[in-house]
């Protein structure tokens, strides 16, 4: 494979043909993520046509292809591993009835006021019983567990559903980040021990890894929350967090240990194999797939937009052939050669037919994110080569058509690990850890998530967290990381009551 730092590959093009208006605004995406991250946002969901905003009702979004192409990829990559792991799909009704929804007293108190209701239909007027809008499962699909759980043989009982859920946001709403609306996947699980339910949480945190990380890309930790922060009706909640270019903390798949709490509540119990009835253990795990997305694009565009991981990217290979006068038909029946070529090798792929200008062709697929470009001009043609480009490092390569195979799986896969690497290496350079307030303050105001020594994520710590909030302007303790090993000495204080501290707290502030 012969490399090349190319700019001579491309042939002039012939016919200078002035831009239009969609052109230019393209030709000049240019904005320093870094920098100016809420503005490569807004512009970059714009601009590469990812949602459309003018649909009219604040915190609901129309998906446009370019996104929905990549959502759906990333759905059936996530229901994949949940079927490896022994998980099957259900579909439930959208509508919770309000007497289903009251049972567990904590998950109403947490989630009513963030419901829609449906209290009137048709002409008739009111419904006898009101209906939510389902903001989350659990009291939609409980009460059909504890008709299908009989006993011990049924367990365990491994379900999930892919769709949509409502939530009223009072914040203000961002294109995927966070809406009133949003398309997820959730796992309900029911087992006969505490052990195996928490042995789900454990389980559902390396779905996490071998998905958002291994496939997505996405670098995140995993978080122990704190009793103060965990879902409504948990024993205990367990959630990544990413970092957004801007230093902030975005919320990524929570899994939640529910105990006996739900099951008590609607009666989901087991017969053993003596014949005694005992209340089943459960967890939920909820992967966001929408928020993913968002946060996925925002931690491996670069400045010229988009960059998508391979598997995911709604458009893998592009192919652009390069027109002059001369033989120019040579030229497209080429490009049309090698487009049956890569849709035969199950990649998806198009050729950019455009009358655009070469350069404008690479600029747009460069702003779409698309992975690997294919120039193919006179010389290509004649010499059944191929100029291969890649996304994230702009690197040009020629190679023989009989390579291409092997070097699309390459390149795939190379930048898949780069860009992974990369992201990673990112959100690395955003941890720091304090061992003072006044350093605290220093890191959150350069926006960094930080470590420190904390009394308690139990509720005796809700104060000392609320302090750390009003003090460092809406900064949050988002838990102790799973993976974390150390205690503190005996020296270490928590920052705000000075009391022994008990654990390590990460604080960060949220995008
Ligand atoms: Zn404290």
């Amino acid at each position: 494979m012969a490399k090349k730092k190319s700019k001579k590959t491309t042939t002039k093009p012939q016919v200078k043909k002035a831009p239009t208006k969609e052109d230019e605004s393209l030709v000049t995406f240019n904005i320093s993520k870094q920098k100016n991250f809420s503005e490569w946002f807004t512009k970059i969901v714009q601009i590469a046509e990812l949602a459309d905003m003018r649909y009219g009702v604040k915190g609901f979004l129309v998906y446009q292809p370019w996104s929905t192409i990549a959502i759906k990829r990333m759905f059936d990559l996530y229901e994949q591993e949940l079927e490896e792991f022994g998980h099957n799909p259900v579909i439930f009704p959208s509508v919770i009835p309000e007497s289903n929804f009251q049972v567990e007293a904590d998950h109403v108190e947490g989630f009513a006021p963030e419901v829609f209701w449906i209290s009137s239909a048709g002409s008739t007027g009111m419904l006898e019983e009101r209906l939510a809008l389902r903001p989350t499962s659990e009291t939609a699909m409980y009460p059909l567990y504890s008709l299908w759980i009989r006993s011990w043989r049924d367990l365990p009982l491994k379900l999930y559903q892919s769709g949509k859920v409502w939530r009223y946001e009072g914040k203000s709403t961002r294109p995927f980040l966070r809406g009133r609306e949003f398309i997820w996947i959730e796992s309900h699980n029911v087992f006969t021990t505490m052990e195996e339910a928490e042995a789900q949480t454990r389980e559902d945190m390396q779905i996490s890894i071998n998905v958002m990380h291994d496939r997505f890309g996405i670098p995140f930790i995993q978080f122990q929350r704190p009793e103060w922060d965990k879902f409504a009706g948990a024993v205990h909640t367990y959630a990544a967090d990413t970092l957004m270019p801007d230093g902030r903390f975005l919320q990524l798949p929570s899994t939640h240990l529910l105990g006996d709490n739900f099951s008590k509540a609607f009666g989901i119990n087991y017969m053993d194999d003596e014949g005694v009835s005992h209340p089943a253990y459960q967890t939920c795990y909820g992967p966001a797939i929408s928020r993913i997305f968002g946060g996925m694009i925002a931690v491996h565009g670069d400045d010229s937009g988009l960059i998508f991981p391979f598997e995911v990217a709604p458009v893998q290979v592009v192919i652009v052939p390069i027109l002059a006068k001369k033989q120019a038909t040579k030229v497209k029946n080429y490009a049309e050669e090698l487009r049956m070529l890569v849709k035969a090798m199950g990649y998806r792929v198009q050729i950019d037919a455009s009358d655009k200008r070469p350069g404008d062709k690479y600029y747009y697929w460069e702003m779409k994110g698309v992975p690997i470009r294919l120039e193919v001009g006179r010389r290509e043609a004649k010499e059944d080569q191929i100029t291969i480009f890649r996304r994230d490092n702009r690197e040009k390569t020629i190679i023989s058509k009989t390579e291409l195979e092997a070097t699309i799986k390459k390149v795939g896969a190379d930048l898949n690990e780069s860009i992974k690497e990369r992201a990673q290496e990112f959100f690395d350079s955003r941890l720091a850890s304090a061992e003072t307030l006044n350093e605290l303050v220093e890191h959150i105001k350069s926006r960094k998530m930080v470590k420190i020594p904390w009394c308690s994520i139990d509720l005796d710590g809700e104060n000392c967290a609320e302090e750390i909030k009003d003090q460092l302007a809406g900064a949050e303790v988002r838990g102790i990381d799973v993976q974390e090993t150390k205690i503190p000495s005996k020296d270490e204080k928590c920052f705000i009551c000075g009391n022994q501290a008990k654990c390590f707290v990460y604080v960060g502030k949220q995008y």
